[in-house]
């Protein structure tokens, strides 16, 4: 399979990255003199340090602040739209997201909902979603990610959950989604736990192979996507055993950064979808953990399909791997980097996941996040899925 040659890439987003680049934000242009910061409602961004840091920094650029600190893992639409009433009710005229992807995510959507009327799930363009156009441009946002995973810092779209029609999709607006400044500090990741550590790690390498095997990769996300795959495949496991190994974590937030521009210039392929569908019935799944489960059968489904048996071989070397010569050493490589970060035995029954939702999570995964089955290197039908979800069973 070669490359489409055509491709288009546009990131609007100014990036700082390396250890102590939080240190530079008041060096930084901003966009406005008030802003809202929006955290986790975990304890961990206030214990670490890090809301304290950012909020003399931006003291120091002269912006006045009003903290939002409500963002639950996946996070859900009222959230979204709670963020966006205290964003106006402050007057902020930028946003400020300091967290991981959940807390990137829900402050787009507040960007989006804080200069615009009605309800986040008039303006999704897929379910149930009202598909309207985003009338007013949003707010300004500056994203400093405290976890390399998905890449939510140098893309222009969210993920949020709408729990009353099951639903877990991505809202977009062009480019105007994009952080017009993303800070990405590796000393701000040395204190995620190590299983959160090997769940993100996974999610961002799963944007670049899903990227890398698409029917859609161009020569550039060829590039980043390869990157990706080497500086995560191989510094995950080190930054996983040692959380503190800040060179490690240098590279998988790295891979992470990249795996981002690959999904702008790029695509992801259904195994999203498919997690989408898993996380969206079972809230306390970690997106990276769902997608671990399922990666292994899923892209055997397309080595036996025979699709591009080369880039297969050609990412187990770049997990690595430098003797691979069949597709199936991907699977080997894969399996092995798993067990490496301690995550190659989890279980869906753990989430308490049952086999009789899966026909329901397959309808779900094509009805709410249909678009990427496109980019599949071989269609992929509902019973295809099911069959996925059922290999990946435990
Ligand atoms: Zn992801």
């Amino acid at each position: 399979m070669n490359p489409i040659s055509a491709f288009d890439y546009h990131v609007p987003t100014h990036t700082l990255f390396g250890s102590g680049c939080l240190n530079r934000l008041h060096e930084q242009e901003l966009p406005g003199r008030r802003a809202l910061v929006v955290i986790s409602k975990g304890r961990s961004t206030r214990a670490n340090g890090y809301l304290d840091r950012t909020l003399r920094e931006l003291e120091l650029a002269g912006v006045s602040c009003e903290i939002f600190d409500r963002v639950e893992p996946n996070p859900l639409k009222d959230t979204v739209m709670a963020g966006a009433a205290a964003a106006r009710a402050a007057g902020a005229e930028f946003i400020v997201a300091l967290g991981g992807g959940s807390v990137m995510d829900a402050a787009k959507g507040m960007a989006m909902m804080a200069t615009n009327s009605g309800d986040l799930w008039d303006y999704v363009l897929f379910g149930t979603g009202g598909r309207k156009p985003v009338a007013v441009k949003p707010l300004p946002l500056v994203a400093i990610t405290t976890t390399a995973g998905t890449g939510s810092e140098t893309d222009g779209g969210g993920v949020i959950t709408n729990p009353e029609t099951q639903e877990k999709t991505a809202i977009f607006d062009g480019v105007r989604l994009f952080p017009c400044l993303a800070v990405v500090d590796p000393e701000l990741m040395t204190s995620v736990p190590p299983a959160f550590t090997a769940y993100q790690g996974f999610d961002a390498l799963f944007h670049s192979t899903e990227g890398y095997i698409s029917s859609r990769a161009n020569l550039m996300s060829d590039v980043v996507a390869l990157a990706a795959i080497e500086n995560v495949g191989r510094y995950l496991a080190a930054t996983v055993a040692d959380g503190g190994n800040l060179p490690a974590r240098e590279r998988v937030a790295f891979g992470n950064w990249l795996s981002g521009l690959q999904m702008v210039v790029g695509t992801c392929t259904s195994e999203h979808s498919l997690e989408h569908a898993l996380s969206a019935y079972h809230q306390e799944l970690p997106h990276g953990a769902g997608l671990i489960m399922i990666s292994k059968a899923y892209y055997t489904h397309f080595i036996k399909a025979g699709c591009c048996p080369e880039r297969f071989v050609r990412m187990a070397q770049a997990l690595g791997m430098s003797e691979a010569k069949e597709p199936m050493d991907f699977i080997t490589a894969l399996a092995a980097l798993q067990n490496a970060c301690g995550v190659g035995n989890l279980r869906m029954s753990d989430y308490g996941i049952r086999p009789e939702e899966f026909p329901a999570m397959a309808r779900n995964a094509m009805d709410c996040m249909g678009f990427l089955f496109g980019a599949d290197p071989a269609p992929l039908s509902e019973a295809d899925c099911i069959a996925i979800y059922q290999a990946s069973y435990a």
